[in-house]
């Protein structure tokens, strides 16, 4: 395989037919794919992008299934905590609540915005980014939006907080009788739809959308 940094003639073509590897930096001419193929890169092996079929729809379908799972996911109980008599269920929303009410209101902000505000904007961002591509509307403001989720990313942490809720549920195992409540069930089944939004979501695809340049992305 040809070392594409000494490709004749690269410097020549113009910016949109280049990419470089988000790991190793390495510019390469852009490869033209068939649905369902993926780019590598020559050098470290990173999958650049993906042509994937009905981006759009897909990425539609859970986005709108981890919107629903958000509300219970939230507001149900995580888990029931029974100790000497006393019962007490507690979702994510009563503990942000119970922080800000101990005296603890800059965690409770915190935690508030990493677990419910973030992840809530960046599903609305995802949304209207999606909606933008799919109807053809607004999309200069799906640009902005989707820049936005890109920087809101860092800041979703979801996963942090479960492992958080699963530390606390062994150190208390001891102590309390604990009942999963569905609330959990719910949490962890948004945590997985919006894994699997990120696998389906090529970003390639959703910036040449955005951009007009790729009109196929629903395909
Ligand atoms: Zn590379």
């Amino acid at each position: 395989m040809p070392d594409p940094v000494d490709a004749p003639g690269l410097s020549d073509l113009p910016l949109e037919d280049l990419v470089a590897c988000h790991e190793c930096d390495l510019l390469m001419r852009k490869p033209q794919l068939a649905h369902g193929d993926k780019a590598v890169c020559l050098r470290c092996g990173y999958e650049l992008y993906a042509h994937r079929h009905n981006v759009v729809e897909r990425s539609l379908a859970l986005v709108i299934a981890a919107l629903l799972l958000y509300v219970p996911a939230n507001f149900l109980p995580i888990m029931q905590l029974n100790l000497l008599g006393q019962s007490s269920q507690d979702t994510v929303w009563t503990g942000v609540v119970g922080l800000f009410d101990t005296g603890m209101q800059g965690v409770a902000v915190v935690v508030f915005l990493c677990s419910m505000g973030i992840p809530l904007l960046k599903l609305l961002c995802q949304l209207l980014v999606l909606l933008s591509v799919r109807f053809d509307i607004g999309r200069s403001y799906g640009l902005l939006l989707y820049r936005i989720y890109h920087h809101l990313r860092d800041w979703g942490m979801l996963e942090v907080y479960l492992m958080g809720v699963l530390v606390a549920m062994v150190k208390l195992a001891d102590l309390a009788s604990i009942t999963v409540g569905l609330g959990l069930v719910c949490f962890v089944s948004l945590l997985l739809v919006q894994v699997w939004l990120e696998v389906v979501m090529s970003p390639h695809q959703i910036w040449e959308a955005l951009s007009g340049e790729d009109l196929h992305a629903g395909d």
